[in-house]
């Protein structure tokens, strides 16, 4: 993995490809080189769908290689949702493809004339940029469908559907899973529409001819990755929570903790959560049967397979298991228990391209606003129709959470930097409120899931109600997961590395005999630090301030049912997280 592929849309005569080593860039994999990249090549103030923007792809340091669960995909642009910098993550082949091709990332850039529309092979032999206007505005779904007549499906296609081609402001990059579905998708800050930008409909990464990349050291490796996988199946969260019900096992969880943001944040507690909850959902998806209907991975090779495939009451694919994020909100965020409704809300945002939680966190705002009422669960699925074929108020709804807001004259927006707020309320999980609030990416769990330790009690026990040490847990784990980002192992895998030392040193072992390298847990934290530093200096450089690192201000004043709480963790310690 030692080659940046760069495509310039803009040049002369069409799209010009080159190659190059990886430069100053060397070390870096993942979320690390996409910001790198980002931070080095990008104006931060530029406008993020114009020509000084760049799109970075970049799989993890782990890709291509047989360690457990490291195919996760980075995607690395100035984002037009936020205005700040952006990495969004994805599972699918693509990433473990990318790596057995040596290709470290591909950066579009440039700018993108006239109304062609591109389809771009990486293969064995090189990289290919063909004009293909037939693809305009197909959903991902019908893509897939007909690259397949031309490509087969042992390729990995990384893609945009109208969303991105009309360049909304939530727009996904869908990336396959190991059938060919276009259901994992590169979801927050809208990476798709600056896809879209470039004129990139498609990506198809042909991995034919290429072999597993080897270790360095192959007996290490295969040691350390055993004891990994031993690590990760002994953990009860990654060993058995995440294989039997999937991420939505969190709801139940959430909900009894008054921490499940119900009816667009106006309260902790959903009445009718127990129908959409990861038990009824997997007792169901049990019931209906089907290929890898309860337990599956989003790529090959994962070995905690916390995903599923999602069929309906006739046994035919819907999508794939819909995770916590999305089933909290297209469910009780907008008052709808009815998990069927969910899972087709959920192939709708995949088809179209849109980012579940911000979909749903919008259709959440357009209901206060009264476009439709809590619970309306066809009203829903118009809406997001609505999006999909860029009706005014379609785009509207695909412009985010917060536009949404200020169209229809709504104060209770629950957005950071701009990006939607997935499912944990920041009031009664203090720990994630500070997330949020300090995130170099917006409104984020996953940039420092500090549910963990307040309400899974993993790595960690702090009492979610209370303010105190909330900034230090967010700011660890911040740290822990830029660096965990740059790997390509899921982020998933925390658990287990947060709560087994053991495990953990297996996981860097793994990288190490990889790679040749002799890191310890501390260079792990360094590379973390690099990271943030890095993001934070971008976002100052755009405009933001420690202004922008505080929740809505209506998180302070409303206190949320049933712990009648209030975000109250002081501005002087959100101003400390990133004191490193
Ligand atoms: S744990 Fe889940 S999200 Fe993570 S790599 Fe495995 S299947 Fe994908």
């Amino acid at each position: 993995m030692d080659r940046i592929i760069r495509i310039d849309v803009g040049a002369p005569g069409g799209p010009r490809v080159t190659e190059e080593g990886l430069g100053k860039y060397a070390g870096f994999g993942g979320r690390a080189l996409t910001s790198a990249i980002v931070c080095a090549e990008v104006p931060p103030t530029c406008h993020p769908l114009g020509p000084e923007n760049k799109l970075v792809i970049a799989p993890g340091l782990m890709a291509g290689s047989a360690a457990s669960t490291s195919g996760r995909l980075s995607v690395g642009c100035k984002s037009p949702l936020t205005g700040g910098i952006k990495e969004a993550n994805s599972g699918g082949q693509a990433a473990h493809y990318l790596g057995r091709l040596g290709i470290a990332a591909i950066v579009l850039e440039g700018e993108h004339n006239g109304s062609d529309l591109y389809k771009i092979t990486v293969n064995t032999d090189g990289v290919k940029v063909e004009v293909d206007k037939s693809l305009a505005l197909l959903p991902n779904y019908a893509l897939c469908e007909k690259l397949k007549e031309t490509c087969g499906d042992s390729v990995a296609v990384i893609s945009i559907g109208p969303a991105g081609e009309r360049k909304m402001s939530n727009s996904t990059i869908a990336v396959t899973d190991p059938e060919f579905r276009p259901s994992r998708h590169a979801g927050r800050g809208g990476v798709g529409a600056v896809m879209g930008s470039k004129g990139v409909k498609a990506i198809i990464v042909d991995p034919a001819g290429t072999k597993m990349r080897k270790p360095v050291d192959p007996e290490k490796f295969k040691a350390a990755n055993r004891a990994f996988v031993e690590g990760l199946k002994r953990h009860g969260v990654t060993g058995q929570g995440l294989p039997v019900y999937g991420t939505n096992i969190l709801t139940n969880v959430l909900n009894e903790a008054g921490g499940y943001p119900a009816y667009n944040f106006g309260q902790g507690q959903f009445d009718r959560a127990a129908d959409i909850s990861g038990e009824t959902q997997a007792a169901l998806e049990d019931e209906r049967g089907g290929p890898g209907s309860s337990t599956h991975g989003c790529h090959r090779g994962c070995s905690i397979q916390c995903s599923g495939t999602y069929y309906d009451k006739d046994g035919n694919y819907l999508t794939k298991q819909p995770e916590y994020e999305t089933v909290w909100a297209h469910g009780g965020n907008c008052g709808i228990s009815d998990l069927d409704v969910v899972a087709k809300l959920d192939f709708l945002d995949d088809n179209y391209g849109f980012d579940t939680i911000e979909m749903g966190v919008s259709i959440g705002v357009a209901m206060e606003a009264g476009v439709i009422e809590f619970g309306d669960a066809e009203g829903a699925i118009r809406l997001v129709e609505e999006a999909g074929q860029g009706t005014p108020l379609g785009c509207i709804l695909g412009a985010g959470a917060a536009t949404v807001a200020r169209c229809f004259g709504v104060e209770r927006a629950p957005v950071v930097k701009g990006q939607a707020m997935p499912a944990y309320d920041p009031r009664a999980v203090k720990g994630i409120g500070v997330t949020y609030a300090t995130s170099t990416q917006g409104a984020d769990h996953t940039a420092g899931y500090a549910v963990a330790p307040n309400i899974l009690k993993v790595g960690g026990d702090i009492d979610p109600l209370s303010p105190e040490g909330q900034a230090d847990v967010s700011r660890n784990l911040q740290i822990a997961t830029a660096a965990l980002d740059s790997t390509g192992f899921c982020l998933f895998v925390a658990f287990a590395i947060l709560d087994q030392q053991d495990t953990f040193d297996a996981m860097v072992e793994t990288i190490n005999a990889m790679h040749g390298l002799s890191l310890t847990g501390d260079d792990v934290v360094e590379l973390g630090k690099t990271i943030l530093r890095m993001e934070r200096g971008f976002n100052a450089s755009a405009g933001f301030t420690k202004e922008h690192d505080r929740l809505p201000s209506y998180f302070t004043r409303e206190p949320l049912k049933p712990h009648n709480v209030v975000f109250d963790v002081p501005g002087e310690e959100l101003d400390q997280v990133h004191a490193f």
